[in-house]
């Protein structure tokens, strides 16, 4: 599946469940970050490694020479935003990062690293996160189809689910995240998700998520 689809996917499963605008982001990011494993995503996989190493570097100088300045909640999340492109970096394309453990790991991680940032202010924080996982032809693209989404969508169905702290940030990456697997589950080449284990999954396997995410919709919404 293309970007295209994977960030329109992405955003029919997520919007069901975010409540706030700048979440929209946080689905898109969710839903492109497993192609980061795609050699022509190199670029944007080296561009956060160096940031991740500079930043690390900087909080581990600060540790030895100005210890007032160092904040372990920043160095934290320097080292989960080294693993998130380390990921993608050693991974075959559709390998690890297609994977329901990279799902539940990368959610948290990029959930926790914009937690962290939202002190800037969350809208903020929520667009570095869809920065991370694009350049900027994608950037620019993405967003404005995330916006006018979004408003769409407020006014065809209230929002319902109030989430709070990491919660906030990690359930539309999630969201997102889960997408791109039911969406990549559905091509020929089919996903293994199931790492550790080998099985390839398929379309029968999409409808069983899909039928889940419709569950987890009816629920969030009480529709029935
Ligand atoms: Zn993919």
């Amino acid at each position: 599946m293309n970007w295209k689809g994977h960030v329109i996917l992405g955003i029919i499963m997520g919007l069901p469940f975010i409540s706030s605008p700048e979440q929209i982001f946080l689905v898109v990011a969710g839903a492109l970050y497993p192609d980061l494993d795609h050699d022509v995503k190199s670029e944007i996989v080296n561009r956060g490694l160096y940031i991740a190493g500079g930043f690390l570097a900087l909080l581990i100088l600060s540790y030895l020479f100005k210890p007032a300045f160092f904040n372990l909640d920043y160095f934290i999340a320097a080292v989960l935003t080294a693993v998130i492109y380390a990921i993608p970096y050693y991974a075959d394309h559709r390998g690890l990062t297609h994977t329901f453990v990279a799902m539940i790991l990368g959610s948290i991680a990029l959930g926790y690293i914009v937690l962290k940032l939202s002190i800037l202010s969350p809208i903020i924080a929520c667009i570095i996160a869809l920065i991370m996982v694009t350049n900027d032809k994608l950037l620019a693209k993405t967003i404005s189809i995330a916006v006018a989404s979004w408003v769409a969508f407020y006014f065809l169905i209230p929002p319902v689910l109030n989430l709070n702290g990491l919660a906030f940030y990690v359930v539309p990456i999630f969201m997102g995240y889960l997408s791109h697997i039911v969406g990549d589950c559905i091509t020929p080449m089919g996903c293994k998700a199931l790492y550790p284990l080998k099985r390839t999954l398929r379309k029968p396997e999409a409808i069983v998520m899909g039928i889940l995410w419709l569950l987890g919709v009816i629920y969030v919404h009480k529709i029935l």
